[in-house]
């Protein structure tokens, strides 16, 4: 990546989709996009449309458009989804747009229109009224900078209602926040997701506590910290333990056993969050679903880290449910701690 920029415009009455491309030296010199970002009206215009344009510029040859566009004619912006599986199939769709907009493997220049509503933003409301929430998935995910949860998922706003903390764990506040959400919101949120990610930094930091006890020193006294760690600390234990019982002990000893243990335990901790959650709902909203999926820095899909980025499966790819019991959480690290990739990064035979 040796190029990047973004634009974000506004355009009344647009007829169809403006783009403007920097030239690569206005890219070099460092471009400031405050001038684009005015809107651009004359006194006889009037609102009719609104579009929110992203451009991201990846390399000196691709380019692909993610863009928010109203078309009041369109009312799929509208749509709600009717089950808590149709809301995930809408998700597992929005994330694969993404990933296959902005593969890197592909020639020609891609584009994505993701259906937006200003209204929900207040626009061509009058004074009085605010519009109304109406998320139909509820998405508790980590702070990471490099995962923004609409953008993965191509949605716009009022249609997730977005809970972010390092690590994605279930403090008390974010328990708070998504019980609001579910109990506010019935009768549009279908979903509760917990989305992780790979390389998480909350996640490295409960593996190198757990690899090296000593490091817990560190952080003693720093309750703040601590509290995200011992969080995942018991996802990060069985993650351990799937990877020596099936590659033995030794195998956490290996240069690259931190990276393995990394990514297990990346998506155990999601899993352990779902089951917390879904027992946390399941007696009062029975119908609501609950699932959980890792995002992939590499390919930008949300998936099952099984497989290395240039060979995952279909099988792989999408949001889960998280197991029932214990035998089912084994079952789980097993199937993450046998994979190619874990096996690939600890140096195993396949
Ligand atoms: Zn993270």
């Amino acid at each position: 990546m040796n190029c990047q920029f973004y634009q974000f415009r506004w355009w009344p009455r647009t007829p169809k989709l403006q783009t403007i491309w920097l030239n690569r030296s206005v890219q070099r010199e460092g471009h400031n996009c405050e001038n684009n970002l005015k809107p651009k009206r004359d006194a006889s215009d009037e609102l009719t449309s609104l579009s929110l344009c992203v451009e991201l510029r990846i390399c000196e040859d691709r380019m692909f458009d993610l863009i928010y566009r109203f078309d009041p004619t369109n009312t799929e912006s509208q749509r709600t989804p009717q089950s808590w599986k149709e809301a995930c199939d809408l998700l597992v769709r929005g994330n694969r747009d993404f990933a296959e907009m902005t593969d890197g493997r592909k020639k020609e220049r891609e584009m994505r229109v993701i259906p937006f509503d200003p209204r929900a933003l207040g626009w061509g409301s009058d004074t009085h009224g605010a519009p109304a929430q109406v998320p139909f998935a509820a998405v508790l995910g980590c702070a990471d900078a490099r995962v923004p949860t609409e953008m993965i998922f191509a949605k716009g706003c009022n249609e997730l209602f977005v809970v972010r903390v390092a690590g994605n764990v279930l403090g008390r506040e974010c328990l708070g926040s998504l019980r609001y959400a579910v109990g506010h919101f019935p009768k549009t949120l279908k979903l509760v997701v917990v989305l992780a990610h790979a390389r998480c930094g909350a996640v490295t930091e409960a593996v190198e506590v757990y690899l090296q006890p000593g490091r817990y020193l560190e952080i003693a006294t720093d309750h703040s910290i601590r509290s995200i760690a011992d969080q995942i600390l018991v996802a990060v234990r069985a993650a351990a333990i799937a990877i020596e019982l099936l590659h033995g002990h030794e195998a956490l000893s290996q240069p690259n056993s931190q990276a393995a243990l990394l990514e297990a335990a990346v998506v155990l901790n999601a899993a352990w969050t779902a089951y917390c959650l879904r027992k946390e709902f399941h007696e009062g909203f029975p119908e609501l679903g609950v699932v959980y999926g890792a995002y992939d820095l590499v390919t930008r899909r949300v998936r099952l880290p099984l497989s290395p980025a240039t060979e995952v499966t279909e099988e792989e790819k999408g949001l889960f449910e998280p197991p029932d019991d214990v035998e089912g959480f084994q079952q789980l690290a097993l199937r993450i701690c046998n994979g190619k990739l874990v096996k690939s990064l600890l140096g195993v035979s396949q």
